[in-house]
């Protein structure tokens, strides 16, 4: 389980598909999905545990 580590996603704004930055071609910011272009950066929020102890 990964914790505290820092996500960005991307969701793209013609088709509202959400996919990580390991998705798409590096060189290429565009939609895995259908090719768009215009992508909007969203962080997304991990939920982090706390131990109640
Ligand atoms: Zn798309």
């Amino acid at each position: 389980m990964e914790e505290g580590k820092p996500s960005i996603v991307y969701r793209c704004l013609a088709c509202k598909s959400i996919f990580t930055p390991e998705m798409m071609n590096p060189r290429e910011i565009r939609c895995p999905y259908c090719g768009y272009k215009v992508l909007e950066k969203v962080r997304k929020e991990t939920v982090k545990m706390v131990k109640a102890i």
